[in-house]
């Protein structure tokens, strides 16, 4: 793929570490489960919204932007990180935080939303679950250009095509490191939310001819709704590159994990989160790795992978959230 006509900033210096989940992998007796730490990119406490915004912000400098408007949840990584790529660049940060869980923001909340003021946003909106979001950023960036700025609007996760080539280039960055391992893998895991994660790594394993099978674990939507949302932006993203279309058999978006809805912690969430740090040392968060952690472990026991298969998790990030959530997690 050639990504290199692209305008890219670099917010990681070198290639995320791949590692072995060795005590993971044998307290399960399953496949050998491997983890690409994604969790350590770039920007402030990193996640996979970096990779989006390398493409996202060069467009924006390109277009002489001055503020960067996006929305996310109330405990958004993708706002935090959009902050953090705004302050570093020089730019302006205004966020539409969308209240998915009525009542869910609280401007005194740790987590994600203490690092909103930690980084120095420049303005808060808060709007009901089920908003119109667009108009919503639409009306922040009249305010803007009303007080004399260029903003630039990041959809929700960062998710269109530009972004999603975030996660082509980390696609064959998995290839070259996995091939430089001697690291045969069979299958990759990752979580499913604004897609464009899942979109841009499945456009980049088939548009690499990989062969090697994706599949998502929802955290928000059914399959049902899931997988098409998939396909829509992984055929955009492969449109822009001008290679073919992922098929639509290629996407699978499972939605048996997700529980009462989007960041509603699950029994499944608490024990894979737990499992990871006192297995592995590794931080997963309540609202996406941890459900996607869920998923890989549901799969494993119900004897979905082959014995001696090798699976890659896609660790997206989100720690950051935990602290936000300590209630629900401390001694459970
Ligand atoms: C946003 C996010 C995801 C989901 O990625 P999408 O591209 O929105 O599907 C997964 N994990 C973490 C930690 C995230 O912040």
């Amino acid at each position: 793929m050639h990504l290199a006509r692209f305008p890219r900033r670099r917010y990681t210096p070198h290639p995320t570490p791949i590692e072995h989940l060795k005590h993971l992998s044998r307290e399960l007796g399953g496949p050998e489960i491997w983890i690409k730490r994604d969790d350590l990119l770039g920007l402030a406490a990193g996640g996979n919204k970096t990779r989006k915004l390398e493409f996202l912000v060069a467009d924006a400098l390109a277009k002489s932007a001055d503020t960067l408007v996006t929305v996310g949840a109330v405990q958004s990584n993708h706002c935090r990180l959009t902050l953090a790529a705004a302050v570093k660049e020089g730019l302006k940060c205004r966020l539409v935080l969308e209240q998915r869980v009525p009542g869910s923001y609280d401007p005194k909340a740790s987590g994600n939303n203490f690092l909103f003021d930690l980084l120095g946003v420049d303005g808060i909106t808060v709007v009901e679950g089920g908003s119109d979001l667009a108009a919503a950023m639409n009306a922040v960036a009249d305010d803007v250009r009303a007080a004399g700025g260029t903003p630039y609007v990041i959809p929700g996760g960062g998710s269109n095509a530009l972004g999603a080539l975030g996660y082509v280039a980390c696609a064959e960055e998995i290839l070259a490191q996995t091939f430089d391992m001697g690291l045969a893998l069979d299958q990759v895991v990752c979580a499913s939310g604004s897609a464009g994660t899942h979109a841009g790594l499945l456009t980049g394993l088939v548009g690499a001819s990989s062969g090697l099978p994706l599949t998502g674990i929802n955290v928000r939507r059914t399959r049902e709704e899931q997988e098409p949302n998939v396909h829509k932006l992984a055929t955009e993203t492969a449109a822009l590159l001008g290679i073919s279309a992922p098929a639509r058999e290629d996407v699978v978006a499972l939605g048996d994990w997700v529980g009462g809805g989007y960041s509603i912690p699950t029994p499944e969430m608490i024990e894979a989160v737990r499992m990871l740090a006192s297995l592995e040392g590794v931080l997963l968060d309540p609202v996406y790795t941890g459900k996607a952690m869920a998923g890989l472990i549901g799969l494993i026991r119900r004897g979905h992978f082959k014995n001696g298969e090798r699976v890659l998790f896609l660790h997206t990030g989100g720690a950051p959230a935990l602290y936000a959530y300590q209630p629900v997690l401390q001694g459970a």
